[in-house]
């Protein structure tokens, strides 16, 4: 009788944040501060509930105040501490030709209220983490 001589992989317990599905700039990122553990927009494949993804602060890169100048296509508002942007997309090879991504935040807190894509018409949609990237990729 043969006996097999192949071992069990090894039982290493993964970083906790790890074993989570997350956006690749998320992945690669990590966790980079002490204090709560990020939450991935995209871990459930369209953007969603969300705290300081990697793929989500790109976009936000894009549109903040804080950068020195916004880019062209960007529309940037705000009311009080609710902050808004429109991202224009229609030059942008996105399922369905969107118009525009609309992003909300509130103050710079690290979740990210919403994100539509909008079109000219039918219902606004979630974007998926590929969508946002081809953003970035257009603005950056
Ligand atoms: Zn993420």
């Amino acid at each position: 009788m043969s006996k097999t001589t192949e071992t069990e992989p090894s039982a290493e317990v993964a970083n906790p944040v790890d074993v989570f599905v997350m956006c690749v700039a998320c992945d690669n990122r990590g966790k980079t501060w002490k204090g709560s553990d990020p939450k991935c927009a995209f871990d459930c494949g369209v953007f969603g509930d969300n705290w300081n993804c990697a793929t989500v602060g790109m976009i936000r890169d894009i549109c903040y105040e804080g950068q020195s100048s916004i880019p062209d296509g960007v529309d940037y508002q705000y009311c009080e501490d609710d902050k808004y942007a429109t991202i224009k997309t229609d030059d942008i090879d996105i399922d369905g030709r969107p118009l525009a991504l609309w992003v909300s935040w509130y103050k710079s807190r690290g979740s990210t209220q919403a994100m539509w894509l909008l079109f000219d018409s039918g219902p606004p949609r979630h974007p998926t983490e590929l969508e946002c990237l081809l953003i970035v990729d257009f603005y950056t």
